[in-house]
């Protein structure tokens, strides 16, 4: 597709034509990909990060947050509990740090992690910009999946949702998903929707990134206010936080997700938990529009409500779904959850067979379950 044919399918505003693209986007996700949906256990096991995002509500900056560090041995039991519910993927996110002490405990944990049902479990790591050495650690000890949002494709863009100090550098994230590309996960990458004064061009900008990239996963969702963040105040002065905003940046979130299906086919894509926070049945619409990861929150109950990127989050109060909830979630979608696999992205595997064949030594060879 052409960029204007993706600003044109992005512009749909009618509600039958709306449906008619989710409709294609399921149909593409149904042939390329199946009409499984596959469950990664959302583990955030830390909220101090040494960033200062401008959108973020677990910035440094944000005082207001207490901090928290969830013992190993509660992550290890979040994990047993996805193994023992069919979930077969763990996903561990924090915010940013470096330090060797968190380097090394989270080498720890992943090797703790890949004991459980003899690696039974697909390991998603989402822990910001690491040096190649770290990518390379964590990626020997299990992991071998990474998610890392570039935000925006337009490093313009990205200097306006960041502060100008050296540590949020678009350059810099960008070459981090090539070094993940290089150690050898499946990486995913994302960008939220509807922050002021991105546009459709933007967007779609965007998603020409991601296929020029080579994208295997991909996790979007739309940008949601945090009243004590720099961005979520100017959002609050300029009302432009109003519920037909919220509504217009819902329906962006999700006709990006379909357009992204049209474009990129046999990728994964995450319904993700903004989506609830905009929407009671958020995630339910993202299957809709052609999604096939579900990726529900298992924190520690005691840490969620310290772990607020944005208000209104759902799984802070929420019990963590049943297996049963979420059939019901899939089978309203037309689809099923397809429990005990991993569900790897098919777009990795063809990605890593072209790469393969010029340098077979790059790639660990992983059973995919
Ligand atoms: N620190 C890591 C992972 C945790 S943040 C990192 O930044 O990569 C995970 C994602 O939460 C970010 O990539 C960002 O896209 C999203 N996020 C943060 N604040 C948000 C907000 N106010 N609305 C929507 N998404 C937000
Ligand atoms: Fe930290 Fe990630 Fe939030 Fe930025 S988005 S402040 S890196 S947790």
């Amino acid at each position: 597709m052409t960029k204007n044919e993706l600003i044109y399918l992005l512009s749909l505003e009618k509600d039958e034509n709306i449906k008619e693209l989710f409709n294609a986007a399921s149909a593409v996700r149904n042939s390329f990909t199946g009409n499984g949906i596959y469950l990664r256990g959302l583990s955030e096991i830390s909220n101090r990060c040494r960033k200062n995002c401008l959108y973020c509500g677990i910035r440094r900056d944000n005082l207001k947050t207490p901090r928290f560090d969830t013992d190993t041995k509660e992550i290890i039991a979040e994990a047993k509990w996805c193994y023992e519910n069919g979930y077969a993927s763990f996903t561990i996110q924090s915010g940013e740090r470096t330090d060797e002490n968190f380097i090394s405990r989270t080498e720890e944990l992943l090797k703790e992690i890949k004991k459980i049902g003899n690696g039974a479990l697909g390991i998603t790591l989402s822990c910001g910009e690491q040096t190649e050495e770290t990518y390379k650690r964590w990626f020997d000890a299990g992991a071998h999946r990474y998610l890392l949002r570039i935000e925006s494709s337009n490093p313009e863009i990205y200097a306006q949702l960041h502060p100008n100090d050296g540590l949020h550098k678009w350059d810099i994230r960008y070459n981090c998903l090539k070094l993940l590309q290089k150690t050898g996960y499946q990486v995913g990458t994302g960008v939220m929707i509807g922050f002021p004064g991105q546009s459709v061009e933007n967007l779609a900008d965007d998603l020409l990134f991601f296929a020029r990239e080579k994208i295997d996963m991909i996790g979007m969702g739309p940008y949601v206010l945090h009243p004590d963040t720099p961005l979520g105040k100017k959002v609050l002065d300029n009302k432009e936080n109003t519920a037909a905003q919220k509504e217009k940046r819902l329906l962006m979130a999700l006709k990006m997700i379909a357009v992204c299906r049209l474009l990129l086919k046999d990728v994964n894509i995450a319904s993700t938990t903004a989506l609830q926070a905009l929407h009671p049945q958020g995630q339910l619409l993202g299957l809709r529009a052609g999604a096939n990861i579900l990726m529900p929150v298992v924190t520690d109950v005691n840490h969620r409500e310290n772990y607020s990127l944005y208000e209104n989050k759902k799984s802070a109060n929420n019990c963590t779904p049943t297996p049963e909830d979420l059939q019901k979630l899939a089978e309203n979608a037309a689809c099923s959850i397809k429990f005990n696999q991993w569900g790897d992205s098919p777009a990795f595997f063809k990605r890593r067979k072209n790469e393969a064949d010029n340098s077979p030594s790059k790639f660990r060879l992983f059973k995919e379950k």
